[in-house]
């Protein structure tokens, strides 16, 4: 069997897709998203297209390793990218080559079903965003049955903050606690927006709402500057959705700088990597939580890797991760969770009529430009 095409796909906001098709007729599907970068990453498909065509496409290890280590310059969030998709791709034709899951080929699944966790919040105190946020609410629970819960503090955060706005924020976050019981578990996620004195003084805040974990307090560059966050606030720090490969990894795990690791099966280096950098976790007693805020694929992949590590706390899903019509069966959530997949690949059919329709340019889906009001200087998304 070899590879025979691969082509490219974008049909909505935040998805990209690559197909990759072999001479034997099986076809795989990778999700080549990096949110607010979509023209640099399809030209390093392309590039690499040119190397897989006419390869053996069961060999992923070995592709995995030639991507990663040729043509000298490593990493980065465009290269990762692209071989992240490819890599879902492989692992996809892999299972359908094999008839199982994916799952199977990678030391069978270690749980029945996988615990997902949705996005919610209460975005705002006033009676509109009340309701808006009860409605929400009602939807996934009645819908889902979910356990867990993330939300942001969202806005603006300068170095430091007056009291007026770290206690509307403290406010939201009991509010919801209050609303949801003491059953279900509540995250934030800080964006990697705050200081590392400002993250620990609002983290202090909400710890008696008893969060699950707050999320990038500070920003992804600086190991030392996390550890001095996670080692001052009484509950789990998480981290790692700008993270690649198990060597980027490598200091949060070492310095024991996080409790949980957030790879991201699109940037991270794929299924064989995400793979890896929770095995790696495991030795320090970490659990892995997988970032995926984009399309349905990358979700999909995800879940074959939470099924079968044993350091697996929780899956993101955001709502268009269930399948966004680009499935002709969508994920289903029940009681927090989605059944181990059983088809063979990653577990999905792609109704091909819909991916084939691009639908936007996307250049603002990150925000855009974004500065404070205050001074007009820049600030974080
Ligand atoms: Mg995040």
């Amino acid at each position: 069997m070899k590879i025979a095409t691969i082509e490219q796909f974008f049909p909505l906001p935040r998805v990209r897709l690559v197909k990759i098709t072999t001479d034997s007729g099986i076809s795989g599907w990778g999700e080549t998203t990096l949110e607010g970068k979509p023209q640099s990453v399809v030209a390093a498909v392309d590039e690499l297209a040119q190397y897989f065509v006419g390869k053996d496409p069961l060999r992923i290890e070995h592709h995995w390793q030639h991507v990663y280590r040729s043509a000298f310059f490593r990493g980065g969030n465009v290269l990762m990218t692209a071989l992240s998709g490819i890599d879902q791709a492989l692992w996809d034709i892999s299972g359908k080559h094999y008839g199982v899951p994916t799952h199977a080929l990678l030391g069978g699944a270690v749980r029945d079903r996988i615990r997902v966790y949705a996005h919610w919040g209460i975005g705002s105190l006033t009676d509109e965003g009340k309701a808006a946020a009860r409605q929400r609410l009602d939807m996934l629970l009645k819908k889902g049955g979910y356990t867990a819960f993330k939300a942001g503090p969202g806005g603006k955060w300068r170095g430091h903050e007056p009291p007026s706005m770290i206690d509307e924020f403290v406010e939201r976050a009991y509010l919801m606690r209050e609303w949801v019981g003491p059953d279900v578990e509540l995250a934030f996620d800080f964006h990697g927006k705050m200081t590392p004195a400002l993250a620990v003084e609002v983290c202090h805040e909400i710890k008696g709402m008893r969060p699950m974990f707050v999320e990038e307090p500070i920003p992804q560059e600086n190991v030392d500057a996390l550890k001095q966050v996670a080692d001052k606030v009484p509950f789990p720090i998480a981290t790692g959705e700008r993270l690649l490969t198990r060597w980027g990894f490598r200091e949060v795990i070492e310095k024991q700088a996080a409790a949980y690791l957030q790879p991201d099966t699109s940037h991270a280096g794929g299924i064989t990597e995400l793979k890896k950098i929770a095995n790696m976790a495991e030795v320090y007693y970490m659990h892995i939580l997988p970032h995926c805020a984009i399309g349905p694929v990358a979700f999909s992949a995800s879940m074959q890797v939470d099924a079968v590590v044993p350091n697996f706390l929780a899956q993101e899903q955001i709502d268009q991760g269930l399948g966004a019509g680009l499935f002709v069966d969508d994920w289903v959530v029940r009681d927090g969770h989605i059944d181990l997949p059983t088809k063979p690949g990653l577990g999905f059919d792609i109704d091909e009529k819909v991916a084939q329709v691009t639908r936007d340019e996307y250049s603002e889906e990150l925000g855009g430009e974004y500065f404070y009001e205050t001074d007009g200087s820049v600030a974080d998304w």
